[in-house]
């Protein structure tokens, strides 16, 4: 190195050196921010066998959504160890009569979390009925990493071993652990983690309800500690499209379900009601009678979109196969069952009418 190269390395470091020192004095003096001591957890509760009581304990009735979140959380013990956690009350409803105006309200909770610098990951307390709906939902419109993770128990908090309390305690854990990060919305029920867009509910009474049966489990959990097993391949939450800001409705969707013998009456009901799309829960590989074919090849033709899923509860429904989709005008739901397809017409109607366009998001998401 020359002297001429020599001495302008040294007066640029000169210069470098008084802008930070000006800049320096210039800052204004702040106190450090401490990195919090726990992760910071919301709980957002709706309701649900796990706030559920029973007129007599020991006896099967009870009446969901009874408990408010902070008995919820009181009931949890060691939660306070696990996160910082604060509860806040969004509805107290059975799954059952989840809606629009509740999902719509949760969705933008929540988005509203994601973008807190107070907040480090989320739980929601629901009802099993519905769940898996509410948790797709979610993983469609919630827009951030920090972990969404839906919970709920099979029986309610006032029964002999009630499940709730350490199903709580796990979605928390798992909410609270960095590894959950960017996963999409997960489901913890029974020890086990689920990726919302994969898991349905599978028995009516069991403790072991939630099953994945396409993908497989996220993950499992236990006594709080979470391990994954895989990453989510469809897209989600971040990557999704439909993510973001939330709509103050949304299209009307309905979902028809074949059997022996059924005609195009539902067909008929749901275009009355003002449909915009219709879903099959087709028998076997998303079929149905040759009449309700008929008629929602007909309600295609007017530009309702028809997706064809199944009843079955597993596998795919792939297009062309038993049916000529092309030439029916319908798209073939693939992985989704009825419920979830439903959820992801009403996005997907949000954006397009266009046939091919939604079998793309249906293939996608
Ligand atoms: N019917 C209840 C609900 O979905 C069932 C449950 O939570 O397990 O709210």
């Amino acid at each position: 190195m020359n002297h001429a190269t020599r001495r302008s390395i040294v007066s640029f470091a000169v210069v470098l050196a008084l802008a930070a020192g000006s800049a320096a004095a210039q800052a204004p003096k702040l106190a450090p921010v401490p990195e919090p001591a726990k992760p910071r957890i919301t709980i957002l509760a709706t309701g649900g066998t796990i706030a559920g009581a029973q007129p007599k304990p020991g006896e099967a009735g009870y009446k969901s959504g009874s408990f408010s979140v902070d008995a919820l959380i009181q009931a949890v013990p060691g939660i306070r160890d696990l996160a910082t956690v604060s509860g806040e009350q969004i509805a107290n409803i059975g799954s059952q009569n989840m809606n629009d105006a509740v999902w719509i309200k949760l969705a933008r909770r929540v988005n509203e979390l994601q973008g807190s610098a107070e907040v480090d990951g989320i739980v929601i307390t629901h009802g099993t009925d519905t769940m898996e709906e509410t948790g797709y939902f979610l993983d469609l419109v919630v827009k951030g990493e920090k972990p969404v993770v839906l919970v709920g128990s099979m029986r309610p908090a006032t029964a002999i071993s009630a499940d709730g309390p350490m199903n709580l305690y796990n979605a928390t854990a798992v909410a609270a652990d960095r590894i959950a990060r960017g996963r999409g919305v997960l489901v913890v029920m029974n020890d086990e983690i689920h990726y919302a867009r994969e898991t349905t509910k599978t028995n009516s009474t069991s403790l072991q309800t939630f099953a994945s049966p396409n993908r497989g489990l996220a993950g499992i959990v236990n006594f709080g500690k979470a391990r994954f097993y895989s990453p989510p391949v469809p897209k989600h939450t971040s990557g999704s499209a439909f993510a973001g800001s939330v709509p103050n409705a949304l299209p009307t969707v309905f979902i028809v379900y074949a059997h022996a013998n059924v005609g195009k009456e539902e067909v008929d009901a749901a275009l009355a009601a003002g449909a915009k799309g219709i879903v099959l829960a087709g028998v076997g590989d998303g079929n149905a009678t040759d009449p309700m074919i008929d008629a929602l090849a007909a309600a295609a033709k007017k530009g309702v979109v028809v997706v064809r899923s199944s009843r079955v509860g597993s596998g795919t429904v792939a297009r062309n196969v038993e049916l000529d989709d092309d030439k029916l005008g319908f798209v073939a739901a693939l992985e989704l069952n009825p419920q979830k397809a439903r959820v992801l017409l009403q996005q997907a109607l949000s954006k397009t009418k266009d046939v091919k366009a939604i079998q793309k998001y249906f293939e996608e998401y």
